[in-house]
């Protein structure tokens, strides 16, 4: 039988690097960006602890954040899609 190499993506970390006891697991996730007044909600896939939550992601998508919050913060919206309003509850 012949293993075949499946293109999944890899895992950062075996275990969680901040609790050291969950397992790390592939969720999509929805990401908050805070630039400037704006607030964008990015849906990505990110390695989630089973244990207390923590996420993590790898090196392009943090990459596409700083982008991303450096548009809001420039007042660059096009291309983004505006829903609704965000307020702040104090
Ligand atoms: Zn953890």
């Amino acid at each position: 039988m012949r293993m075949r190499k499946c293109k999944k993506m890899n895992l950062l970390f075996k275990k969680c690097p901040v609790c050291a006891e969950g397992r790390l697991q592939i969720k999509k996730v929805e990401k908050l960006l805070h630039g400037g007044v704006h607030t964008a909600v990015v849906k990505v896939s990110a390695e989630v602890c089973t244990h207390c939550g923590e996420r993590l992601y790898p090196p392009d998508v943090i990459t596409r954040f700083e982008t991303i919050r450096s548009r809001l913060k420039q007042d660059k919206l096009s291309g983004f899609r505006i829903t609704g309003k965000t307020v702040v509850v104090a």
